[in-house]
This record gives structure tokens, C-alpha cells and sequence, in this order.
């Protein structure tokens, strides 16, 4: 495997690879292994010459933690994409640089089946599934990490020589803590997984196509639109509060809607149009679910809309979901990205405050989203997997992008303390009590850990790991005790 150098002509691609081009890194190296073996060799280089060190698998990091110009040495695992059923574990083999894309396409095509994982087919599985990570079909099968049967991790020992583990959610399983941490830790914490093995609970394997759930064979999504000028608060707080009624009476685990994943995007006004979108999964009743679900957020408002309903064929739907959402330019975008996990709806002063926020005249483009959550994520006990958010019903993100360098400042300033007044009851984060559920590390926001923006007295891992955190941490002690593998947000030897 050779080292990629500033010199080489394919250094520029490799050290821009990012989404989110806020940040910039030059790493001195790069290596592009293709086993684990090869990882094992990076990663011993890297620690024997004292480098700090990153992974990169589909670069979609919302913060800087590959993108850091102290990371001297970064290893990219995109070469690592194979997929495959082993019959060995009965469990699927995804390589760590595959996409999200590629796995539907090949889990699909080759069996039939699906795993429930993020919106974005260009994100990387490498540090993905290991944040938990949700999606289109969460509410019906779970997270992506409730199907994760084991994992092949690099770490580095105490004696700081790196080896090649292996980890399954089984019980005699002597290492099953560190498979356990990997169901829900985030990326860059122990170690390089350089493959995940998948099955769901209850599957032995002996049959593929049953060892993770059936794919849909059609979609049905709808897309709802409104002219913003025709709402006034008013109207506002009913829409955001009917969005919050409906995603609690339907969040349980048996929710006989829960094959029906909404978004609300509640733009800026003065992008002109406030949005909702959605999947539904439920073949010949989806078409009732969705004009149920319509009824009840939509049509209250007495305002005129439009709406489209469209079936997909499955896999079309998976690698191009909703194609406006992700024009051209998206993938070049600079970007922040505030994330809270709700357990009640938004409470009367919370709409008034994102009203405020909306309709203000900041130079800013952004808004506030938000998912339904619940359904089968919330089947899973919050110990039985590292995702400790298992009572959640709603997932919201305050977000803002911009081209222009120029713009930085408005928009953080603009999204920083959208989302401070938005929790002002609990020191400017969501902090875990009655009505919010804390934060999603796959969506990491560096400033949970700034007093500035987080007076809660509540630490950032509480808000991202709740209870689980101390174990973790033991976790970080076993398997990365000279915390070669490290970040803003990670676990703490
Ligand atoms: C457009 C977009 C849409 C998204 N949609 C969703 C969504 O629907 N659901 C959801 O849950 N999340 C979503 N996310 C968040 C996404 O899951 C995380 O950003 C995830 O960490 C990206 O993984 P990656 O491999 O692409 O990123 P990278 O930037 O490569 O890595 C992210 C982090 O994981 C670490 N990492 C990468 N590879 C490995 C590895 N092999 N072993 C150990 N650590 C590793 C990195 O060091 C870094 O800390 C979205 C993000 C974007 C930008």
C-alpha cells in the first residue's frame, strides 16, 4: 500500500473528499488500504511515528473531525466496499468504505432485503452505522445498528501494536462490550471497523433473505407544499403543533402508522415555501395512511396547498430519494447542523420562538427540520444498544448552509442562537428530561461542549449517550487505552 503525499496527483481529490466544506485539512499522508491488513499497517505507522491519525470512509462528517488540519495522517477506506453474504458468520459483510447507495442496491438486488439506514446514499457505512443512524425506514425496522451483528476493528493496544479484533452481539462473545459500543458510539472512538457484519435479532442467517428485513417492493412518498406569505403565527403554531400531536400519538412501537416516516421543513420565509415530505411503505394502504396523515396536520390550516403522490419502485427510490433535496451544488456546501431529539411536541413559547427565528430579516438561508421518530426505535431497551434514545418521538435539526465565505458569520451567529433560545428552559441544549431526549451523535455539534453555548451544567456525553456513557467509557479504556483514536466529541479515556 503506498503513502499519498502532497506531490502525488492524487492527493487534491483525496484530501478535498468532504461534505461539508466548511472545514479543510492537509494531512502530510494519506493510505488507501484495501484489507484489514493493510489498515493494521497504516494504523501502526501512524502510532509508531507518534502522527495523529483519522478515518475516513464517505466523508460526510458534519463537523471537523476527519477535516482537521492537525490530523497529519489520514486513512481513507474507500477502497474496503465489498458486500457480500458470509456464510461463515450467516450474516452480510459490508466493507466499511461502501456507500449507503451501493449497500441498498446490492443487499436488494442480490436477496431482497434492506437495511434501515440513512437518507443520503453517498454517505460512507464506515462511520455511519456505527452512530446508530436513522432513516426512511426506522420507524418500521429500527436503527441501522439494531440489525449490527459483529464488527472487524483495528485498535492498538496498550503496548501500542495495532491488531485486527473481531466482535458479535454474542453472548459468549469475550469481546461483545466493544461490539456493544459500536452500536451507537459514533465514528473515530476505538478504532478503524474496516467491516460490519449484519443480521437482525431474531435471524439465525441460515436463510439470507431473511436475515434483514424484506425490502419494500414500492414507496409511496408525498410531497406537500404552502406559500409561506399565507401564514401568519397563527397558522404557524398550528401546523408545527398538529406535526408534534401526530408524531406522539404515533410513535410507540406497534404504531399502526409506523410504516409512515414524515419530515416538516419549516424554511426561513424568505425561501418562500414552508414543506412537508414522506415515505410510506405500506403498499395498498399507503395511499389511506398518507391522506390520515394529511388530515391531520394539513387540512386543519384551511390554507391551500400543493400536493403530489408518487410510487416508486423501491431501489429508484433509495438511490435518488426526494432529487430536489439533493441538486447539484448540495455536495459543495458549507454547513451547520443542530440536533435534538424531542419526547414531547414543541411546547407554545418553543413555536414562538421559532417563528421569531423564521421570519426575522437575517441575510440567512436555513430552517428548522424535523422527523418523526419512534416506531420500532423505540422497541429497543436504551441499554441494550449504545443508542440510548429509545423514547423519542420527533428528531429536529436548526440548520443553515452558505456558499460565500462571507456569509459564515450571520448564519452561525443566526443557528447558534436559534437553537440556544429554542432550549432556553434547559440552558440552551435539549437536555434528557421530560420533554427532550438529548442529541444523535451521527449529527455532531462541537458546541455541546462549549460553556458559551451549553450552560445547562449537563456534559455533552450525557446529552449524546445519556446512561451509557460510563460504560463506554470502560469501553475507551479496554480497546483504546493510549487514545490513539480521538476528536471534539469523543469518548474520554
Ligand atoms: C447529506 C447528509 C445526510 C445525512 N443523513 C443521515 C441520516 O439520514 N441518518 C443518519 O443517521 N445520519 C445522517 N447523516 C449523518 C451521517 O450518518 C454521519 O455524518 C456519518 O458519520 C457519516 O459517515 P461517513 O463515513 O460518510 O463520514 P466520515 O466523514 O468519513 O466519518 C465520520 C466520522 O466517523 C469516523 N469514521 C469514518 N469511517 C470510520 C471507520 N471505518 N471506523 C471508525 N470510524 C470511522 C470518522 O473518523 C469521523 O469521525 C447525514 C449526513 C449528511 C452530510
Amino acid at each position: 500500500m503506498e503513502k499519498i503525499t502532497a506531490d502525488d496527483i492524487r492527493y487534491p481529490d483525496l484530501a478535498e473528499k468532504r461534505f461539508n466544506t466548511r472545514y479543510t485539512g492537509k494531512p502530510e499522508s494519506i493510505f488507501i488500504p484495501g484489507s484489514a491488513e493493510d489498515v493494521v499497517t497504516a494504523v501502526q505507522a501512524a502510532a509508531d511515528s507518534k502522527r495523529r491519525l483519522a478515518v475516513r470512509s464517505g466523508g460526510h462528517c458534519l463537523e471537523g473531525f476527519v477535516s482537521d488540519p492537525a490530523v497529519q495522517v489520514l486513512i481513507d477506506m474507500s477502497f474496503m466496499n465489498n458486500i457480500y453474504y458470509d456464510r461463515g458468520r450467516s450474516a452480510f459483510a459490508v466493507e466499511a468504505g461502501a456507500t449507503v447507495g451501493e449497500m441498498y442496491r446490492r443487499l436488494f438486488l442480490g436477496w431482497g432485503v434492506v437495511l434501515p439506514a440513512g437518507e443520503h446514499p453517498n454517505i460512507g457505512v464506515g462511520g455511519h452505522v456505527l452512530g446508530g443512524a436513522f432513516g426512511f425506514l426506522c420507524r418500521e425496522y429500527g436503527l441501522a445498528a439494531d440489525h449490527l451483528y459483529g464488527i472487524e476493528l483495528v485498535t492498538v493496544d496498550r503496548s501500542g501494536k495495532a491488531h485486527i479484533v473481531t466482535a458479535t452481539r454474542e453472548e459468549s462473545d469475550p469481546n461483545r462490550e466493544v461490539w456493544w459500543a459500536h452500536t451507537g458510539c459514533g465514528g473515530g472512538n476505538f478504532g478503524i471497523v474496516t467491516r460490519y457484519w449484519l443480521r437482525s435479532p431474531g435471524s439465525d442467517g441460515s436463510n439470507p433473505a431473511t436475515a434483514l428485513p424484506k425490502a419494500p417492493s414500492t414507496i409511496t412518498t408525498f410531497r406537500v407544499s404552502w406559500d409561506w406569505n399565507n401564514f401568519d403565527k397563527t397558522k404557524f403554531s398550528q401546523l408545527v403543533g398538529d406535526f408534534g400531536s401526530w408524531a406522539q400519538a404515533n410513535s410507540g412501537p406497534e404504531s399502526p402508522n409506523r410504516q409512515l416516516f414524515s419530515l416538516l421543513f419549516l424554511n426561513h420565509r424568505n425561501l418562500g415555501k414552508l414543506e412537508m415530505k414522506g415515505v410510506c411503505t405500506a403498499g395498498p394502504q399507503a395511499m389511506q395512511l398518507i391522506d390520515e396523515h394529511l388530515a391531520a396536520i394539513a387540512d386543519p390550516l384551511g390554507l391551500k396547498y400543493t400536493r403530489q403522490i408518487e410510487e416508486t419502485a423501491w431501489l429508484q427510490f433509495a438511490l435518488n430519494p426526494f432529487p430536489e433535496l439533493f441538486q447539484p451544488g448540495y455536495d459543495k456546501v458549507k454547513a451547520k447542523i443542530k440536533d435534538a431529539l424531542l419526547r414531547r411536541p414543541f411546547s407554545k413559547s418553543q413555536i414562538a420562538t421559532i417563528y421569531k427565528y423564521l421570519t426575522g430579516s437575517d441575510p440567512v438561508g436555513g430552517g428548522l427540520g424535523m422527523a418523526t421518530y419512534g416506531g420500532r426505535v423505540n422497541a429497543v431497551m436504551p441499554e441494550a444498544t449504545a443508542s440510548a434514545q429509545r423514547d423519542c418521538i420527533l428528531d429536529i435539526a436548526c440548520n443553515t448552509g452558505w456558499a460565500d465565505p462571507a456569509g459564515e458569520a450571520a448564519s452561525i451567529g443566526w443557528v447558534s442562537n436559534f437553537y440556544k433560545d429554542l432550549f432556553a428552559d434547559s440552558g440552551g441544549v435539549p437536555v434528557p428530561n421530560a420533554d427532550n431526549g438529548g442529541c444523535m451523535i451521527n449529527h455532531p455539534d462541537t458546541d455541546l461542549a462549549d460553556p458559551k453555548w451549553n450552560s445547562s451544567g449537563i456534559p455533552w456525553h450525557t446529552l449524546y449517550y445519556r446512561d451509557n456513557y460510563p460504560r463506554l467509557q470502560r469501553v475507551k479504556e479496554k480497546w483504546d487505552p493510549g487514545n490513539v483514536f480521538y476528536h471534539a466529541l469523543s469518548i474520554r479515556p
